[in-house]
């Protein structure tokens, strides 16, 4: 099956990112074709530092390949090196309603989180992710909950491609875990865990053991004391136990019998334990990757390569039943 994703260059990845999308990608590697890229594209849709720009995409790849991914496997690149992308998005946007893209909630909270900076490309990042996808003929989607909307989209659009110009692409289908799609805020557990958020609000992939420490600690919780998972009325411990969970491989049950006569702060002393040693390994590959700058070179360039031949066939498709060439 060929499956395709990408997370932002927009500042250092977080548990959120690595629960809900990356640590999914990691087993689907073995035996499927996989693409995932860095899309900074879509970064630059948001305010951002073009000189940070490079190396916030550096330092992704690093965190990919420290969190697990196989170049020699997986197909990793730099989006906006593959010009294919936004010449299939300027093609889809003929063919998407302008009513779809105005309900999406992504666009809404955008809109409102960056008022001074409502661009077209705002509005448009879903088709462009609907060209991301659709160029290398994408079946499946691993992505946390934020992005089912934009999935249903794409099927919507590959749908409509192949009504108005003959079967192209199959509608890909959303790879939404069960557990650990939506990791929520440390400081506010009703909103998700997001990067263009307070610090204090993410667990960094490569905080520093003190720092992780000191986040969950002071992560919001509930009143009362005990440690229950219920997301309507302890929404704070229930993120928490979440995180637990995913990271140890014990039921939210199990967790809430190991600290039933115990209070947050011995649960939250335990969880920092958890995250820090899961982390470990991950701080560890990145210290030896930020020093190997040719290696890193040289997965993107062959990454570009091999998505490159991909893009290219599927272009000269589109661009043939679309009466373009
Ligand atoms: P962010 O929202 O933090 O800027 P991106 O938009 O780049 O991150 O998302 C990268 C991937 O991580 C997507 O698949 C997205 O669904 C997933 N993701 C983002 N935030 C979370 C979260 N809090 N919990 C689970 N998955 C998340």
């Amino acid at each position: 099956m060929r499956i395709v994703s990408g997370i932002q260059p927009t500042s250092q990845l977080h548990i959120g990112n690595y629960l809900g999308a990356i640590k999914q990608w990691i087993p689907l590697q073995e035996n499927n074709e996989c693409v995932f890229f860095i899309a900074d594209l879509h970064a630059i849709t948001t305010p951002y530092d073009p000189k940070n720009l490079q190396n916030a995409i550096k330092e992704t790849v690093i965190a990919y390949i420290s969190a697990g991914l196989n170049p020699e496997k997986a197909i990793i690149f730099v989006q906006s090196q593959i010009k294919e992308h936004t010449e299939l998005g300027w093609l889809l946007n003929t063919i998407c309603p302008i009513g779809e893209l105005e309900r999406m909630t992504q666009y809404k909270d955008k809109s409102k989180k960056f008022k001074a900076n409502i661009n077209a490309g705002l509005l448009d990042y879903p088709v462009l992710q609907t060209a991301d996808v659709l160029l290398y003929k994408g079946q499946a989607v691993p992505v946390g909950k934020d992005q089912e909307q934009h999935i249903e989209l794409m099927r919507t659009l590959s749908r409509k491609f192949n009504q108005k110009f003959g079967q192209t692409f199959s509608e890909p289908a959303s790879m939404i875990l069960k557990e650990g799609s939506k990791i929520m805020s440390l400081t506010d557990p009703k909103k998700k865990m997001s990067k263009s958020d307070d610090p204090k609000s993410c667990i960094f992939l490569f905080d520093e053991p003190e720092v992780i420490t000191k986040k969950i600690l002071s992560a919001q919780t509930d009143s009362g004391k005990d440690v229950i998972y219920n997301v309507t009325k302890k929404p704070g411990i229930s993120n928490l136990l979440t995180i637990y969970s995913l990271l140890t491989g014990k039921t939210t049950q199990q967790l809430e019998d190991e600290f039933r006569d115990k209070g947050y702060g011995d649960f939250k002393k335990s969880l920092a334990l958890v995250v820090v040693n899961y982390l470990e390994p991950f701080r560890r590959k990145q210290k030896e990757l930020a020093t190997r700058e040719v290696y890193i070179q040289e997965i993107l360039k062959q990454g570009h390569s091999r998505a490159l031949t991909i893009a290219q066939e599927t272009i000269k498709e589109v661009k043939e039943k679309m009466g373009l060439v």
